[in-house]
């Protein structure tokens, strides 16, 4: 086989996933914080209303791209009142779409790191090639324009960012992003925005790049209901683009996946019509996770973490203590708490934990990863108590 597909890597997030829900099949006492998926129920009315499509027997094709009351419902409650709308099976498939029209074998996207695990393999299923321009740790790796500026080749098609960052929990602010509008304009480049966390901002109001229209003609925006509505098994995301893109994301689309699922898109109709009560309280309880969270191991000064702005990760540098696969594969071995490693996401030293469970299994996970580095690195601790 000489496909360019063999080259391609399974995604590290989804297979330590699976790896921790084995073990705990297997009767293991396992704390899975690799998953960043809400582990919260999707609202009623969603529920309501795939059973309601169901018996109507909704069963069949929707048009390759959803259809226009959906297009409708995700234009009033995004405010994306210009460009082409598309809806598929997740934020991920739109993502693939976007970098496969843009970019052809040999053309560079340029990812501001640490990156989202599924992005340079992305690029590389178009034939591209990844080029990861790192942020600065001192400023919660925020990746600046200048930065992206000295990555720009003359192959460079598109820069790919995620605002709320997966996996840091950074969340850019004006300043930041204008700087990385301003390099996009001047080098003519696509900017590919994966906003999938917008509605996870917890000290700040969320500033999307749909909100420059000087952007839009070279802006492809990409969120989903995964994150929002607690809906990412029914896979239901969308995207705007300029006409041209979206025509071709669409003929894309229509091939590689033919359509959105048609039940998801009634449950999707019912949940972008509710108010904002839901995602309000969501963002209530993943708030108060974080800051307890952040409190217990902020307390344990052998690594640095930083309190996440936004999404539901909190990232550790545990570079003095271990090599960051090691340390995972340690601390699954001993304490039964699966973390995700920070090669996942181009940036090895570090290591994620996602917030997705209840306050009490957190404080639980916590305490076994103190007990874990009190015993295992027992030179470079202290534990505040
Ligand atoms: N982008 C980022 C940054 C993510 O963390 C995720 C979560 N898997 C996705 C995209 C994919 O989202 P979806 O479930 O909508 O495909
Ligand atoms: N967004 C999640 C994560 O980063 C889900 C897994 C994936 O899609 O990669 O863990």
């Amino acid at each position: 086989m000489k496909s360019m597909y063999r080259q391609i890597q399974p995604s590290m997030t989804m297979g330590l996933d699976q790896q921790a829900r084995e073990l705990a099949a297997a009767g293991k006492d396992i704390i899975n914080l690799t998953a960043g998926q809400v582990d919260l129920p999707m609202p009623e009315t969603g529920k309501e209303a795939i059973r309601r499509a169901l018996d109507a027997n909704k069963t069949f094709y929707v048009p390759a791209t959803g259809s226009q009351a959906l297009k409708k419902a995700v234009r009033e409650r995004m405010g994306w009142q210009e460009g082409e709308l598309l809806i598929s099976a997740g934020a991920k498939p739109l993502l693939n779409a976007a970098i496969a029209c843009i970019c052809g074998p040999g053309d560079e996207v340029i990812l501001p790191a640490p990156c989202y695990t599924s992005y340079p393999e992305m690029v590389r299923l178009s034939g591209g090639t990844p080029i990861v321009a790192p942020g600065d740790p001192k400023h919660d790796f925020i990746v600046t324009g200048e930065v992206i500026e000295g990555h720009i080749t003359v192959r460079t098609k598109a820069v790919l960012l995620n605002n709320p960052v997966n996996p840091t929990g950074a969340v850019y602010n004006h300043e930041a992003l204008r700087g990385i509008i301003q390099v996009c304009k001047a080098h003519d480049l696509y900017l590919i925005a994966d906003e999938v966390y917008s509605d996870f901002v917890y000290d700040s109001r969320f500033i999307s790049l749909y909100e420059y229209p000087e952007l839009r003609e070279r802006l492809i925006l990409v969120n989903s209901a995964s994150k929002t509505y607690a809906m990412a098994g029914l896979r239901l995301g969308y995207a705007v683009a300029p006409a041209p893109v979206a025509r071709a994301m669409g003929a894309y689309l229509s091939h590689a996946l033919g359509c959105p699922c048609s039940l998801s898109e009634q449950a999707a109709l019912a949940v972008l019509a509710m108010d904002g009560s839901y995602v309000d309280a969501m963002k209530i309880v993943f708030r108060d996770r974080r800051d307890k969270l952040y409190d217990a191991l902020s307390k344990i000064d052998v690594w640095t973490v930083k309190k996440s702005r936004g999404a539901f990760y909190l990232w550790l540098n545990v570079s003095q203590l271990d090599d960051d696969i090691r340390f995972c594969q340690k601390l699954l071995d001993q304490e039964g708490v699966a973390l995700t490693p920070g090669r996942a996401f181009c940036c090895p030293g570090y290591v994620r934990l996602a917030y997705t469970k209840d306050v009490s299994i957190l404080m639980e996970a916590a305490a076994r990863m103190k007990r874990f580095v009190e015993r295992s690195y027992s030179n470079s601790c202290t534990v505040n108590s």
